[in-house]
């Protein structure tokens, strides 16, 4: 059955995760309103400035529309901020900024220093045979790790892709590179629900 998957279009990266779940032949919607919401069964959430997304989740009335999807088990995907929006814990974020508590891990913003601000460098993903190609944009840190959570991918000692049943999160962009494969397992992750 094809699954309709919506990507989160406040702010930041989405239409480049449109262009890879498009590849895969799955069939993807921008999400800005709940009642888009309404029409997906599962959820990218992109990169782009989490506070900012924060912001724009809580005054369009989309925040507490996703959060009960999420309780009812809505398969989701986050990159970057996309993952500080669903961390358990945000260390170094706004006062006000809201994250949904769907993964058991804590994150901190903006944690690779500035002079590597941004950086691209090969991992080794569970399940993939070859190398994935990383690129870090700003990108927060896992500083805590739930022991429910499974760690999928590491760069240098931190996790920087894991799963939690039907949460997947990355720190780094999977979109901007060539190479459909994490997407692909996130899609292999909705047949699984
Ligand atoms: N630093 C950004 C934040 O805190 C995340 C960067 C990104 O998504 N590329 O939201």
């Amino acid at each position: 059955m094809s699954r309709r998957v919506g990507v989160l279009a406040l702010q930041g990266a989405f239409e480049a995760h449109q262009h890879v779940l498009r590849g895969l032949g799955a069939e993807s919607t921008q999400v800005r309103t709940p009642s888009d919401l309404e029409l997906v069964d599962a959820l990218v959430m992109p990169g782009g400035e989490s506070t900012t997304m924060s912001h724009l989740l809580q005054t369009c009335g989309l925040f507490d529309a996703i959060d009960s999807r999420l309780q009812q088990g809505m398969p989701v995907f986050g990159t970057c901020a996309g993952m500080i929006l669903l961390a358990k814990g945000v260390l170094d974020g706004r006062s006000d900024q809201r994250s949904f508590s769907a993964i058991d891990i804590d994150v901190r913003r903006n944690a690779y220093g500035r002079q590597i601000d941004s950086f691209e460098t090969d991992i080794a993903v569970d399940g993939l045979a070859e190398d994935f190609h990383a690129v870090f944009i700003r990108a927060p840190q896992i500083s805590r790790i739930g022991s429910e959570v499974e760690v999928l991918a590491r760069h240098k000692e931190s996790a920087v892709l894991a799963r939690q049943g039907s949460v997947m999160v990355a720190s780094f962009h999977p979109e901007l590179t060539n190479d459909a494969r994490i997407h692909s397992m996130f899609i292999g992750l909705l047949q699984e629900v």
